[in-house]
């Protein structure tokens, strides 16, 4: 089967390149011009996964098939996992699918799909960096299964906690970067919230350690803004701990470089790295295996293009794109534009510049810090409290806005406030 443009991969980026592409082409040439290809069938903002992790977003309510944003904004959906790569022939391969619930039962075969630009939008999973245990007993939040797993994990654990002697709940994350900081507030918020639905004789205390081998966390930020989120998260008792680092997990234990630690549950949230298989696509990669591109996003190949994540792309003389869902959205912008432009057959020189807006970071319900590039003066300010909560959520109100639309974004974000005022914060199931 032949497609002109293939996008595989429904994340911060691809998602939001196959709606623009999408609505340029599907409506004058139909929609099999634009196919997106994803191993979920449903799309989650991933910023969002630490809070599907602890329970305060549900992914049945937040989650939007992808089926149905294809339909909307007129590109074609197809589930699979992409296998192979065929780089110069322009062919790519989608695995077979199998039943869940028959194991051995095949419902779909092995498919092979020609195009002529393929853009690979597949994102990064975690660097266990041959942490000894980590990969056995560390929780990681790759995705909305990983989340998910976890989720129903610390239910368990909340509820052992609340029964056993011990009255005590060990959680160890470690990382400091913006994942471990937002996990560490949102599960204080979780744990607050759960107390409420006990009685006073199942409480329990609960022991949440930031664990992070720089000499401070959030260190890809202004050193105000590190001071400000490690002392917001003391407020919250969490313990932080920085030039600390993990050297081997165990079932119930994390050991540093300082001590040993006792532990209930880890979660591994260090560093990032793509997929082993993107070695076998037959395209150069860095060492964590993202994919090499040029100035324009292309790979050495001839309309071979690698965004968001997956892509190592440079930023200047000395730094690289950084992997975040600000830079997967100003590519998908820049590859609309390009796309385009060739497609009007015009001569595109421009290269993608990345414009850092500042980056903040969630510290639970009604707190967030950060820092923003003031467009014009290019000087850094820093922002914290409610302000910088409402400017972090306008990323994800954005994004929605690229899929779904302003008027549908509001009605949607209106629906799920009124939802949680209902039905509580928490979701216990
Ligand atoms: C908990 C957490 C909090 C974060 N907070 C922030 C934040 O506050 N601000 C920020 O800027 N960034 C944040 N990030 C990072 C941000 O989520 C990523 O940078 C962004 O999602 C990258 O977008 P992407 O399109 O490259 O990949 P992703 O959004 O990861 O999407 C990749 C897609 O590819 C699909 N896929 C993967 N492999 C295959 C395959 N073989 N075949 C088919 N489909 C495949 C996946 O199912 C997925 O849908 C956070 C990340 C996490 C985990």
């Amino acid at each position: 089967m032949f497609y002109q443009y293939i996008i595989i991969g429904g994340g911060a980026g691809g998602l939001e390149l196959a709606a623009r592409l999408g609505r340029k082409f599907g409506r004058q040439y139909g929609r099999d011009k634009v196919l997106l290809i994803d191993k979920t069938a449903y799309h989650i903002w991933k910023p969002t996964l630490h809070e599907v992790a602890v329970g305060t977003v549900n992914p049945q309510q937040e989650g939007l098939y992808y089926s149905a944003l294809a339909r909307r904004n007129h590109f074609s959906f197809m589930l699979g996992n992409v296998i192979k790569l065929d780089p110069e022939n322009k062919q790519l391969t989608l695995a077979s699918i199998y039943s869940h619930q028959e194991q051995d039962e095949m419902i779909v075969p092995e498919r092979v799909f020609s195009f002529e630009r393929c853009i690979l939008a597949l994102g990064c999973g975690s660097n266990f960096f041959n942490t000894l245990g980590a990969e056995q007993h560390a929780y990681v939040l790759e995705n909305v299964y990983d989340a998910q797993n976890f989720q129903v994990h610390l239910l368990n654990l909340f509820t052992k906690s609340a029964y056993s002697p011990k009255k005590v709940l060990n959680v160890n994350i470690i990382g400091g970067g913006a994942t471990g900081v937002e996990l560490a507030a949102e599960l204080t918020e979780a744990y607050q919230e759960i107390l409420q639905t006990f009685g006073s004789s199942q409480y329990f205390d609960i022991n949440i350690h930031l664990i992070e081998s720089a000499p401070r966390i959030l260190a890809g930020l202004p050193e105000h803004v590190s001071a400000q989120a490690t002392h917001a998260l003391q407020q919250k008792g969490i313990k932080v701990s920085v030039s600390t680092r993990a050297e081997e997990i165990g079932r119930d234990f994390v050991r540093t470089n300082h001590e040993t630690l006792d532990s209930d549950v880890v979660v591994w949230a260090a560093g990032i790295k793509a997929s082993n298989n993107n070695a076998l696509f037959g395209l150069p990669i860095n060492r964590i295996n993202q994919f090499e591109v040029n100035s324009q996003l292309q790979t050495p190949f001839e309309g071979v293009y690698a965004m968001g994540d997956c892509a190592s792309c440079k930023w200047d003389d000395e730094r690289y794109v950084p992997a975040r869902a600000q830079a997967a959205r100003q590519q998908a912008i820049y590859l609309h534009k390009l796309l385009y432009a060739h497609h009007q057959q015009q001569t595109f020189t421009e290269p993608f510049v990345y414009k850092d807006s500042g980056s903040l970071v969630s510290l639970g319900d009604n707190k967030g810090v950060g820092n923003l590039m003031g467009s014009l003066s290019g000087k850094n300010f820093f922002i914290q409290g409610l302000i910088a909560k409402w400017m972090y959520m306008s990323l994800h109100l954005m994004h929605h806005q690229a899929i779904l639309g302003a008027p549908k974004t509001l009605l949607l974000a209106f629906a799920r406030l009124v939802h949680r005022r209902v039905s509580g914060r928490l979701k216990l199931h």
